[in-house]
């Protein structure tokens, strides 16, 4: 950690990593607040992105999948709904209301939600540098307490270093091979998926596997009968089925701003079975009209003659190799029901198998240990999503998406973005007067 001097004033009151929704709504929130405080009180932010653009999801933004939230869970509406940032008004200003409402349906396409973000990142682009990656985050002290954060940067220049009082870490969700597994050639992750896809012909590719039984998986299992026409399609899931996300109402309510707080102060085992018993919402589960269209493929084939969908149930994959030779990928499959052990050779193996949150010690690095951790050696943060760290700190940690454990399950998801940018920036406001406070009463005696 580095030692610093009570005088040294940091180039940005706020920094954060990453410019996808999270951030996006927090700089929102910033630019109110700024258009409203005198110059004295206005806060310096700079947001980093190493993307070159603003986008969402890139490798899964198929032109007729749909976002699964509604449009109103924006970056600013459920904050502030006169905000001029609300897809609303964005609908408005491309003169595009009456036709969205008419289609009858509350979630935006996800090409819509990327045209959003990025008319929004415009408004608020003298906040942001893109092709900047964060490469690290040093705490520093002055008289055992955390003052404020060196941030190194890596973009075309090299790497330079800034400083701030608060940095915020929202670097969303990196994506998970099961133990063993890696991506190669013909090996990918669905986070991948349009960037690899396009370099196969439609005639090269006669089998594929599909690993994972969330929406993903079923998208990319869509997405592989349309394109591959010659192919035979393989689904390897650990249930019977597909299973539908519930979406009802009083299971909606565990995304709403006030059930952070209840999940917040519930007792830990509580709060796991809550997350667990209501992961259906989201994880691993599929959107009812994805599941209704996979199964109208497979029943008219079935009339057809010339069934492609092939469904390897209770199963897991034990183990990949590809061999590159006869560019093909096998894959050991233990089935729970049929067969059992058995083989599976594929062109290109695609798994769908999730993602995790970013972890702080890959920016921290050796100061990761500054991070309170609970007895599964997740990162410790307040209600107000700073990190509890060893030392007193007038300067915060955000770890944003990153808190699952803590805030329940709309942690990494865009429900409650625009309200948890607000209880941030009400956060850094506060840190920020006492800070000043301080130096003024130090000013005073000294
Ligand atoms: C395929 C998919 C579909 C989803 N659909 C939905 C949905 O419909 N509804 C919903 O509520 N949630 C959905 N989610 C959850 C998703 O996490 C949120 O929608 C949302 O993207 C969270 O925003 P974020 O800003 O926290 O993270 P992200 O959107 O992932 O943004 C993080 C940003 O940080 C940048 N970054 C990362 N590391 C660095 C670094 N070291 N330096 C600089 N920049 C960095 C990345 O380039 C990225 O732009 C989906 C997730 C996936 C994977």
């Amino acid at each position: 950690m580095n030692q610093t001097q009570d005088n040294n004033e940091p180039d940005y009151d706020v920094v954060g990593l990453g410019f996808g929704p999270s951030n996006m709504a927090l700089a929102a929130a910033i630019d109110e607040h700024n258009a409203a405080a005198g110059a004295s009180a206005q806060l310096r932010a700079l947001f980093l992105d190493r993307e070159q653009q603003t986008g969402w999801h890139k490798n899964l933004l198929f032109e007729d999948a749909s976002m699964q939230v509604a449009f109103a869970k924006d970056l600013v509406s459920f904050r502030n709904p006169t905000s001029e940032l609300s897809f609303l008004n964005f609908l408005h200003q491309h003169g595009r209301l009456a036709d969205f409402f008419n289609r009858g349906s509350m979630a935006p396409l996800r090409i819509e939600f990327v045209a959003y973000l990025r008319w929004a990142a415009q408004q608020l682009a003298h906040y942001v540098n893109y092709s900047s990656e964060v490469v690290r985050v040093v705490p520093q002290t002055s008289s055992g307490r955390i003052t404020g954060y060196e941030v190194d940067i890596a973009d075309a220049n090299g790497v330079r270093t800034v400083t701030a009082r608060h940095v915020v870490l929202a670097g969303g969700l990196q994506p998970t091979f099961p133990a063993g597994v890696r991506s190669g050639a013909r090996v990918w992750h669905s986070a991948e998926f349009l960037e690899r896809v396009a370099n196969f012909e439609a005639s090269s590719v006669r089998s594929v596997a599909v690993i994972g039984g969330g929406q993903s998986a079923a998208e990319v299992i869509e997405q592989m009968y349309h394109r591959f026409p010659q192919a035979q399609i393989h689904s390897v899931i650990s249930r019977f089925g597909l299973i539908p996300s519930d979406a009802s109402a009083y299971a909606n309510r565990i995304f709403d701003p006030l059930a952070v707080d209840e999940q917040f102060t519930a007792e830990p085992q509580v709060r796991q079975a809550l997350t667990d018993v209501h992961r259906n919402t989201n994880n691993s589960v599929v959107n009812p009209n994805t599941i209704a269209a996979l199964y109208d493929l497979e029943y008219r084939d079935q009339w057809l003659g010339t069934e492609r969908l092939n469904w390897h149930r209770a199963a897991r994959v034990k183990a990949v190799r590809e061999d590159y030779e006869s560019r093909t990928v096998h894959l050991e499959l233990h089935e729970g029901l049929g067969d059992g052990p058995g083989l599976l050779e594929a062109d290109v193996a695609i798994f769908a198998t999730g993602y995790r949150a970013l972890d702080p010690t890959t920016v921290l690095g050796s100061h990761a240990g500054i991070l309170v951790r609970d007895d599964q050696g997740r990162p410790s943060a307040r209600r107000d999503y700073s990190a509890h760290t060893v030392l007193p700190d007038d300067a915060k940690l955000f770890l944003v998406g990153q808190t699952e454990h803590q805030h329940g399950i709309s942690a990494t998801l865009l429900s409650n973005i625009a309200v948890r940018a607000g209880e941030i920036l009400e956060s850094i406001l506060s840190a920020g007067q006492g800070t000043a406070m301080q130096a003024e009463i130090r000013k005073a005696s000294a």
